[in-house]
């Protein structure tokens, strides 16, 4: 199973809490898919022979693009892969873009089965402090308009542990999202990234903190409501209704292979990573791959081992030291089994069969239980 991610770096305006690799402008927007075109000429052996089964247009911004573009795009992909006729292809998606027009040309001129919108919040003074380029209203308004299009495989992103999220709002926040019958939820504690605006912001006390307490209870909401309606906790930021997990996320967590197209955007093949420079007009200027490309790692069997153990902990599939055992050697199981004794005295994780698994206990703190069982380079 392989995939494909076209990253799509315009934004409107920055979020404060924004890490990723955007442009606030227009500028190169015109050229663009020419240039996604290229480099997946340039790159299409990366994945080899192997069949795409997904397509993800991630950001930045996707539905800031035109639809004729997005047709451009999968047109080319179609042309170079052997895509899977019932490929899941996802497009990320912000409120303001999603007027019925732009979603009844996608629906007629592209294969896009899939949304993932970046609501957030449903109050206006969270998006405030977020810097989201939309309101509640508007959030609610896109939802309506994406089931009016016919698209019902839908995402929403939802933020908890916002200074200003009361227990009450974020409560009211889950109650909104469970009225619209959206299949998928991915929902994420805000973390003040270093060199954000947020940071920046927080550190002038422009802007409260967040606080680790508040996560925990928001946390620990999110597990039950999402539970007693028959989501599936299915990776650590991630619930669906059965049958509606993100294959395109699924291929990072379980280690498949991934080519991912534009500036910052990184890929995988089993043997190297590689990432993507992260400057627009070099990206576009670029003819060959070792301008694209900007550094290549072959992965050591230590760093394949960190890297399973740490997505395969954050999924309710867990991590399986057969899976070790077959790809890395008894070695490698022999760290694992030692230094998992702790965190399963300690109740946070629990073994079954050859698998271990996250407990209920553990889950707001798998990042860390999994960095204890890292090997250090
Ligand atoms: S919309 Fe998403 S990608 Fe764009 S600035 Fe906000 S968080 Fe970053």
């Amino acid at each position: 199973m392989a995939g494909i991610y076209y990253h799509i770096p315009f934004c409107r305006q920055k979020c404060y809490y924004c890490n990723f690799y955007v442009l606030a402008s227009n500028k190169y927007k015109d050229v663009y898919a020419d240039a996604l075109l290229r480099e997946m000429e340039l790159r299409k052996n990366y994945i080899e022979n192997q069949r795409v089964d997904t397509l993800y247009f991630g950001g930045g911004t996707p539905s800031s693009l035109p639809v004729k573009d997005i047709v451009k795009i999968l047109n080319k992909t179609h042309k170079l892969f052997d895509v899977n006729p019932e490929a899941e292809i996802t497009l990320e998606a912000n409120p303001e873009d999603l007027t019925p027009e732009y979603l009844q040309e996608l629906k007629k001129y592209t294969p896009v089965n899939r949304f993932s919108i970046g609501i957030q919040s449903f109050f206006d003074d969270d998006l405030e402090y977020l810097h989201r380029n939309h309101d509640g209203a508007k959030a609610r308004l896109v939802l309506e308009n994406a089931k009016k299009a016919g698209f019902n495989n839908l995402n929403m992103d939802l933020i908890y542990g916002i200074p200003t999220l009361t227990t009450e709002k974020w409560n009211k926040n889950l109650e909104i999202f469970f009225s619209y019958d959206i299949p998928h939820l991915s929902s994420y504690a805000l973390t003040v990234e270093p060199k954000t605006t947020l940071e920046v912001l927080i550190n002038q006390e422009k802007r409260e903190n967040t606080d680790d307490g508040q996560q925990a209870q928001h946390f620990e909401i999110l597990l039950e409501k999402t539970g007693n309606k028959g989501y599936v906790h299915y990776e650590i930021s991630n619930f669906a209704k059965p049958g509606h997990y993100s294959k395109h996320n699924s291929i990072y967590w379980m280690g498949g292979h991934y080519l991912g197209l534009g500036p910052s955007a990184h890929s995988f093949n089993g043997t190297s990573r590689q990432w993507n420079v992260h400057n627009m007009k070099q990206y576009i200027e670029s003819d060959a791959v070792d301008k694209i490309v900007l550094e290549k790692e072959i992965l050591t069997p230590e760093q394949r081992y960190n890297e399973y153990v740490m997505t395969s902990l954050r999924t309710n599939w867990g991590c399986d030291i057969e899976h070790i055992r077959n790809g890395l050697g008894q070695k490698y199981v022999d760290h694992f089994l030692k230094q998992v004794q702790k965190p399963i005295e300690n109740e946070m994780v629990v073994q079954k069969g050859s698998t271990f698994l996250i407990t209920h206990k553990g889950k707001f703190f798998s990042d860390g239980i999994a960095s204890d069982l890292f090997i250090v380079t």
